[in-house]
């Protein structure tokens, strides 16, 4: 028989080595993963099977745990679906997101802080038996195939592949045990880890015990489909373990939701919300939704027909026994009872969360911190709920720099002739606090709602409006709070009709238009979006997919009460074609520029006259 030698990519051996040599505090895990895995290749095997689309050698489904104290090896065996070849070296072999850029930084960070808790949602499950296992051998074979095959490895950046016999399908793993990993050969460390991590694994778990001086099967683990139980039956510890067998998460969950819906609708769910944003999340293959269950058995693990998009973060289990067995994703597109499901989950976790943030705050603040930037897409998407998804948003604001606040508490400390919620959007509460564009609201002690998401602008133009008021942006238009402000501008406007004209006409490439800027105090200038103008966001994302042609230009707001402007009035009153006039245009739109964060138009020429004058004053 031919062994066939191949070599683990750099990644994998990388991963290896730092599963391998890790302190992890807690080595009975590789139980739980094997378990899973093994649980895992059942339920395909079943369905498969179910559906006629596969005949299986057996269908008395179990995972057998055998422990071997002469040969001290400690093998897993199940009669699931087994591997071929291919699948050994593609689901074995390699580790399907080891190319990605989340993986590297995952590696490094594991190597910095030692936290193997960051591995978990890689599918990496099966190596984490080498931290007890010096060698391993997978025996499989796949349902519905000839031929079975051995694939081994000492973890050394080798394995091997060999055909081999085995009778029916399913797998064994087959784990060397390390000399000091002996312990878990025992009975009752083996017994007591089940029971801990996997006792509501479906499937019997099985072990041969003697009893009476006769070998008996023994099963270790309850069974009970956990969601399927009553809550009160349910510890929190049983909780957190399903999560991790469902999520691959090895984190704790953030918190959950069980609920079983009765009447008309009958289904049960189980629903999770993680404490940590998997790695994958935004990605275009990233499998969203819960697995859903129809009478008791596995149809689909991650059904994204019933979840909304923006609450994709959410795993668990959902069953129903109101839908057939054979049910397809073409069904499920247009089903009543999966929408009306939903609609129902939507509902439960939307007032989890506003139960959170009423209750627990400092953990909604760590949901929001992992998860706000993907619920806000709800406002765009989910016409009929942008309402309630926004008393969900927190942030800072400008009286708020070290606390998040939500559009209530802003509402509440609104004066009273204040009607409109005013935002302003940027990088940082940082980079924000510092805009010109605050001036007048600090000196009027206005809040301004900070908002730092690339698409909170977006965000922000769909909601339009919370509890009747109309949310704006102080970086476009006009506001609407201060009637004397607008016959101020129209006034100044009025004065300085000329110089304002000299000014456009000297940045006509620039700027769309230049007006007095009346809400700036100790600023010169800044520059201001139209009151319709598209969001900066959109405009990219619009011109990612090809639109193009967006008008960018921007309107020059200049504080005319600035020392600087009545030196340049009086510029222009003696000559008004001064090309002095025209230098100061440039280096007012120049410094409009700076405070936007942006680079001067011609850098060299500003540095010049920096210079200049800083000699002049020396
Ligand atoms: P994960 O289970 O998170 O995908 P693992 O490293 O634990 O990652 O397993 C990798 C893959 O190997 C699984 O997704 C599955 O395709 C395959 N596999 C592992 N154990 C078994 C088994 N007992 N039977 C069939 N396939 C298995």
């Amino acid at each position: 028989m031919t062994i066939e030698k191949f070599e683990f990519k750099a990644e994998v051996k990388e991963l290896l080595n730092l599963v391998i040599n890790s302190l992890y505090s807690n080595k009975d895990i590789f139980l739980r993963e094997l378990i899973s895995n093994a649980s895992d290749a059942i339920d395909k095997a079943r369905y498969l099977s179910l559906t006629n689309q596969v005949k299986l050698s057996s269908n008395d489904f179990k995972i057998k745990i055998i422990p071997d104290k002469d040969k001290k090896t400690l093998t897993i065996s199940d009669n699931g679906i087994g591997m071929s070849k291919d699948d050994l070296i593609n689901n074995i072999g390699t580790i399907a997101k080891s190319g990605t850029k989340e993986f590297m930084e995952m590696v490094k960070k594991v190597k910095e802080t030692g936290d193997l808790n960051l591995v978990g949602q890689f599918g990496v499950g099966f190596y984490s038996a080498f931290m007890v296992a010096e060698k391993i051998d997978v025996v499989t074979k796949k349902a519905g195939e000839n031929s079975a095959y051995k694939w081994t490895s000492k973890a050394d950046g080798n394995y091997e592949i060999e055909e081999t016999a085995r009778d029916a399908n399913g797998t064994d793993i087959i784990l060397y045990l390390k000399n000091d990993a002996e312990e878990y050969l025992d009975e009752w460390k083996i017994k007591s880890i089940v029971k801990k991590y996997s006792d509501y694994i479906e499937y019997p778990i099985v072990m041969d015990v003697e009893k009476d001086k006769k070998i008996e099967e023994e099963t270790l683990n309850s069974r009970k489909a956990i969601w399927m139980k009553d809550k009160s039956d349910i510890k929190d510890e049983e909780y957190k373990e399903f999560y991790k067998h469902i999520s691959h998460d090895f984190n704790d969950p953030l918190d959950y939701i069980h609920f079983k819906a009765e009447g008309t609708l009958e289904f049960t769910a189980l629903l999770y919300i993680p404490s940590k944003k998997p790695f994958d999340i935004y990605y275009k293959d990233y499998k969203m939704g819960p697995s859903l269950y129809v009478k008791k058995v596995q149809i689909m693990d991650a059904c994204e027909e019933l979840i909304e998009p923006y609450l994709r973060f959410v795993k668990g289990v959902v069953e129903s026994n109101d839908l057939p067995l054979n049910v397809s994703r073409e069904m499920l597109q247009n089903n009543r009872v999966v929408t009306q499901i939903k609609n129902n989950i939507t509902k439960k976790v939307l007032s989890k969360l506003e139960e959170l943030k009423k209750n627990n705050f400092e953990k909604y603040e760590k949901f929001y911190s992992e998860f706000g930037n993907i619920l806000k897409e709800g406002i765009h998407f989910d016409f009929s709920r942008k309402e309630e998804i926004a008393e969900l948003l927190i942030f800072n604001s400008l009286k708020n720099q070290d606390k998040k606040i939500d559009f209530n508490i802003y509402i509440e400390n609104m004066p009273e002739n204040q009607k409109e919620i005013y935002y302003i959007t940027g990088e940082s509460v940082d980079e924000i606090k510092i805009s010109p564009h605050l001036e007048y609201f600090k000196e009027n002690n206005i809040d301004v709602i900070f908002l730092t998401d690339e698409i909170d602008g977006i965000i922000m133009n769909s909601l339009m409006e919370f509890k009747k008021k109309k949310v704006k942006s102080i970086l476009k238009g006009d506001i609407e709070i201060d009637e004397n402000l607008k016959k101020e501008k129209e006034t100044k406007e009025k004065e300085y009709k000329g110089l304002l004209e000299k000014i456009k006409e000297d940045l006509k490439d620039y700027v769309k238009d230049v007006k007095a800027g009346v809400r700036l105090k100790n600023s010169l200038c800044c520059l201001v979006g139209d009151e319709n103008e598209m969001d900066e966001t959109m405009k990219r994302i619009l011109e990612s997919m090809g639109q193009t042609a967006f008008d960018s230009k921007k309107i020059l707001e200049i504080n005319l009460e600035h020392p600087v402007m009545k030196k340049v009035k009086s510029l222009y009153e003696v000559d008004p074609k001064s090309t002095k006039v025209n230098e100061y245009s440039k280096l007012i739109y120049d410094l409009a520029l700076i405070m936007d964060g942006e680079k001067p138009v011609d850098p060299v020429n500003f540095a010049t006259k920096i210079s200049e004058f800083m000699e002049k004053n020396i």
